[in-house]
């Protein structure tokens, strides 16, 4: 497959070139130059495939001649190796459960088949890769994951101390080896200003291999499709297609659905869940794409002003904002809804969400008042002890910790503080090297 800048200004590149760089030289987003269509025979047979065939099938297209394909196999097997099960909620309301990875969020799926592919990547280089990440809680941990032990690669990850939770913390701070966290003295929007002051910065091109394991990557994008193929393999009732809603930030999970539905696969409609952040289904009314500062909300992984993979939906749509609308919705709930959501659903349903499920739950159930003879699922992203601070005095309950948070949640904190300023950075790096 080759990729192209949707800025149009950068030369073509193949998968290995495009994991390799995480954004193209001209600041645009790679894309694919056509969308593969899924052979009819694993869409009709999908119930009989193991999730890994179906990961192999999906991945190879794109991923083209950049690997063997043992070397695929080995690695999408490595990435879907833990239930993402569908699970029945309420009347006409599953939720697709994408948190049974180690670090309890979607992101480990991404995170996984990108450190994967990039160790590969790398691996005959003569110069070690550092990956330099910036964190707002979830993918700090699920990159801290993917990326542990893997050979020839270095990860620092910046996060803004004391604005993570806890449990987001301890995932990021406590694995070590290759994995180095630096906590700063600011706010995430800090972290992003000096992650990218590192990567135009000539001094750090010439004495570091710098790389990015952001949601723009394609290595981390792509993979998502295969919850859509999980969920509708789960799909009982396939004479009606599902609408699916996916609390959404940055768009890159939702992406990766539509793009799985222009490869084939039966899918009704998406909505796009947002909290308080609502420039989308701004949009959408008014066809006007205003980006906004992001604001604060509880779920806060979702508290994107400008999301860079809304790019990419509007370029699988070819820009025509009525073909979007035909399978495409937004729907912004507030933080109270949300909390009123996980109140009631565990009351009346026993199932405790999310902050960021519950809004899916919302939005999905919103849209179902008016369209009454449908059935759908929510993207639960990610599991609700990583929230417990919300969630517990929602529900008047303290709620039990699954094992591998159990784990960590003794271990020593390992962080190298930091104030907010690039040139701590700097000297950081070069120290490192
Ligand atoms: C990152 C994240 C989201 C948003 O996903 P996008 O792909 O950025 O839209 C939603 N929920 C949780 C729990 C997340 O960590």
């Amino acid at each position: 497959m080759i990729f192209y800048s949707l800025n149009k200004q950068s030369p073509d590149v193949d998968f290995r070139e495009a994991t390799i760089n995480g954004q193209a030289p001209d600041k645009g987003l790679y894309f694919p130059k056509h969308i593969p269509s899924m052979n009819a025979s694993i869409i009709k047979d999908i119930e009989m495939i193991p999730n890994e065939e179906i990961a192999f099938e999906v991945m190879s297209p794109y991923v083209g001649k950049s690997m063997p394909e043992s070397v695929l196999k080995e690695i999408v097997a490595q990435t879907v190796n833990f239930p993402i099960p569908l699970v029945s909620v309420s009347e006409n309301i599953f939720a697709l459960e994408m948190f049974h990875g180690n670090t309890l969020a979607f992101k480990d799926i991404g995170a996984r088949f990108m450190s994967r592919c990039l160790g590969y990547f790398v691996k005959d280089n003569e110069k070690k890769v550092t990956v330099l990440v910036a964190t707002s809680g979830d993918t700090g941990g699920a990159v801290a994951d993917g990326f542990y032990d893997v050979e020839g690669v270095e990860v620092i990850i910046l996060y803004p101390s004391g604005k993570v939770s806890s449990v987001q913390e301890k995932q990021l701070t406590t694995v070590g080896k290759n994995i180095h966290a630096i906590e700063v003295n600011g706010t995430f929007d800090d972290c992003q200003r000096m992650v990218k002051q590192a990567f135009s910065d000539p001094i750090m091109k010439e004495s570091l291999f710098l790389t990015s394991a952001n949601s723009i990557n394609v290595a981390r994008w792509l993979p998502q499709q295969f919850f859509y193929f999980f969920a509708y393999k789960q799909w009982t009732d396939k004479k009606h297609p599902v609408v699916i809603s996916v609390p959404s930030g940055n768009f890159g999970n939702i992406c990766a659905g539509l793009l799985s539905m222009k490869s084939g696969l039966p899918i009704k409609h998406f909505i796009a869940a947002c909290n308080s952040n609502d420039v989308v289904s701004e949009y959408l009314k008014t066809q006007v794409y205003k980006p906004k500062s992001s604001v604060a909300t509880i779920s806060n992984a979702m508290d994107v002003g400008d999301p860079s993979n809304f790019i990419r939906i509007q370029q699988l749509f070819e820009m025509d904002v009525s073909s979007l609308k035909n399978v495409f919705s937004s729907v912004s709930i507030t933080d109270d809804e949300t909390k009123k959501t996980i109140e009631r659903i565990y009351r009346d349903f026993n199932y405790l969400l999310d902050p960021h499920g519950a809004v899916g739950y919302a939005a999905l159930e919103k849209y179902l008042t008016n369209h009454p003879l449908q059935k759908g699922i929510f993207a639960e992203t990610a599991h609700p002890v990583k929230f417990y601070d919300v969630v517990e005095p929602v529900i008047h309950q303290k709620i039990s910790l699954p094992k591998s948070i159990e784990n960590i949640i003794h271990k020593t904190k390992l962080s190298i503080k930091m104030d907010a300023d690039y040139n701590c950075l700097r000297d950081c790096l070069l120290s490192m090297k």
